[in-house]
């Protein structure tokens, strides 16, 4: 019987210090495997030494291929460019830098060759990362499995193996605004989980700015849920009450006493709070009218610089 494939895919940007270590590794936890192995990094934009470090591991080890991009467009856009280049049976995500151990996609096979199709590594542990970082993640992840209507597990990154059924599955979600551990869940299929600690980056920093990931909380909520959209409506019909009992009251002042003149204070803060409120639900409109604009242009998800490591049947440009 052939051997099967099983496609590992990283995605890297700026990781000049720790690139050579990681693939090292990787080869290190494959020799010998059961399995055929193939190495697909993608080069995220890179403004440092990556592109080049990258074409000397492509030029010597024939199982690696490099995508590179024509320039930065994010994480989880280089993932979906590594599943739709990937020609495994099983395909795996792994971040470049080593947070994420290479030993534990042996355990992440033997699930997968128990008959589940996706296996996510569960964060047990976070060393070396900020307080901060760990506190955002921990509410972020409970915040949106509360506000959406798809079942996302807690603590889970995009360290996980997927078959190729679901690879092929996730390739037919065209969307822009990719969270992509999100669109695996939604797709379904068989999944499970193995737990594991996530180490320090091995070197170099973090490549996840507090900008980069309010993007990507952004867009696990609004691409997920419309609940947003919900609670606007909401508080537009609570703040109206109130409102309206203001209304009474003010009228019932006029009648009664006859002096309404005093009350610049009062007629502030209700304008101030009412205009506050529409700034808040105009903002969440535009969250979701800016992602209907991005998809409605139906641009190309990326667009690929230089392909290395793919040989002549594998040219697809995209
Ligand atoms: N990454 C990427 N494009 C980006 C930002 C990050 O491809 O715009 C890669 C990065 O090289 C790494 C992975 O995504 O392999 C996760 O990034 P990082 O380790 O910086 O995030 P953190 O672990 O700090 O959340
Ligand atoms: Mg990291």
């Amino acid at each position: 019987m052939a051997k099967k494939l099983l496609s590992v895919v990283v995605p890297v940007y700026n990781e000049q210090e720790v690139i050579d270590e990681t693939f090292r590794r990787l080869s290190a936890t494959f020799k010998d495997y059961f399995m055929d192995i193939e190495y697909i990094f993608i080069n995220d934009g890179s403004k440092d030494n990556t592109y080049f470090k990258l074409r000397d591991i492509a030029s010597s080890n024939k199982e690696v291929r490099v995508i590179n991009f024509a320039r930065n467009f994010g994480h989880q856009i280089a993932i979906t460019a590594g599943m739709d280049y990937a020609k495994g049976d099983a395909i795996v995500i792994i971040d470049a830098d080593l947070q994420d151990p290479p030993q534990v996609i042996l355990q992440m096979v033997d699930k997968w060759k128990e008959g589940y199709q996706v296996v996510y590594g569960k964060r047990l542990q976070r060393e070396g990362e900020t307080f901060f970082k760990k506190l955002t993640a921990k509410v972020f992840y409970r915040f949106l499995d509360s506000m959406t209507d798809v079942k996302l597990p807690v603590d889970v990154g995009d360290f996980r193996l997927i078959d190729r059924k679901v690879c092929d599955a996730m390739k037919c979600l065209p969307e822009r605004s990719r969270y992509v551990r999100g669109l695996v869940s939604w797709v379904g299929f068989r999944q499970t989980s193995v737990e594991y600690h996530r180490e320090k980056r091995f070197a170099g920093e973090t490549k996840y700015p507090l900008s980069k990931m309010l993007k990507l909380a952004g867009d696990g909520i609004f691409s997920f849920s419309y609940k947003p959209l919900k609670l606007a409506t909401f508080l537009g019909m609570l703040v109206s009450a109130f409102s309206f009992i203001y209304l009474i009251i003010v009228l019932v002042q006029r009648i009664v006493k006859n002096d309404v003149a005093s009350g610049w204070a009062s007629s502030m803060a209700v304008s101030l709070f009412l205009n506050g409120v529409m700034l808040i639900v105009i903002g969440i409109m535009g969250e979701y009218v800016g992602r209907i604009y991005e998809e409605v242009k139906a641009r190309p998800l990326y667009v690929v610089g230089e392909l290395m490591g793919f040989g002549e049947d594998r040219d697809k440009q995209e």
